[in-house]
């Protein structure tokens, strides 16, 4: 691929480059302008990014369930990361949103997502607020979201977009993760979009018998795990492996 690109440039002169880079750059900066001048009309000028991120990504990766395929159109994922890199926000890959941490891959989130069965009248708990993305892509399929943050200013950013984009579910919380909600549990299904090195055993005891938890596990090699709780214990199934940034303790608990 890339040996067919460099092929291909050489055979032009060496200013061929510089203009096709100038070009884009212009090409850009007009796409740019429309799409400003779309939001001041207030249209999403995205609309047709997030069509083809759910068709090629999502769906064509095999996430099937209709309502998170739905659920994923709508939401509009570019308020959800930084300014200077919106333009990339459909792309198929996670994307830094400050203090080290990361907006996971669409894909990602849809898949995590739809493993976790949601009909539409469940309590979710999300652990790792990060943007604030998979919270309201919960947001958009259940009643009630409750999402913790251990990055304070992330999570004012995240409630400030997921206002924005219309959601008035989502409860948010700055606190250490690994301690979970109590006074909202027992949850019907739990999301924590960082990885713990262990199963986090005390957050297994904030589900109902029969939900599900989607975790992340591990270090250096990190398995996404499924955990059904079960009257007694619970079982665990793994899904793929995969790469999260890691659940940290809180000070109080080192
Ligand atoms: N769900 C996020 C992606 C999160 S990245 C999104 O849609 O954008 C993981 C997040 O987990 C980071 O923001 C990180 O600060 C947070 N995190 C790490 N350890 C945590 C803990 N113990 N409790 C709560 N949040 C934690």
């Amino acid at each position: 691929m890339k040996s067919h690109f460099e092929k291909h440039v050489l055979r032009h002169p060496p200013w061929y480059p510089i203009l096709i880079t100038a070009t884009l750059f212009s090409f850009l900066g007009c796409q740019q302008s429309r799409r400003e001048s779309a939001m001041q009309q207030g249209e999403d000028p995205y609309v047709r990014q997030r069509h083809a991120m759910v068709s090629k990504q999502i769906a064509g990766r095999g996430v099937k369930d209709p309502r998170v395929l739905a659920a994923m159109e709508k939401v509009p994922r570019h308020l959800f990361v930084p300014d200077n890199i919106r333009s990339h926000a459909y792309e198929d890959s996670p994307l830094p949103i400050g203090y080290n941490q990361t907006i996971s891959q669409p894909y990602i989130v849809a898949y995590m997502t739809e493993q976790l069965v949601l009909e539409g009248d469940e309590r979710v708990l999300e652990v790792g607020t990060g943007s604030g993305y998979q919270a309201a892509v919960l947001a958009e399929l259940v009643p009630e979201v409750y999402t913790i943050e251990i990055i304070e200013p992330l999570s004012v950013t995240a409630r400030e977009q997921i206002e924005k984009a219309g959601f008035e579910n989502v409860h948010f919380r700055v606190g250490d993760g690994y301690l979970g909600w109590p006074e909202a549990a027992p949850f019907d299904a739990i999301m924590i979009t960082a990885a713990p090195r262990q199963i986090p055993e005390t957050l297994i005891g904030q589900l109902r018998v029969g939900g599900r938890m989607i975790v992340p596990v591990g270090q250096w090699h990190q398995e996404l795990l499924l955990i059904t709780k079960k009257e007694k214990d619970y079982s665990v199934k793994k899904l793929l492996p995969v790469r999260f940034v890691p659940m940290v303790r809180s000070r109080s608990d080192e």
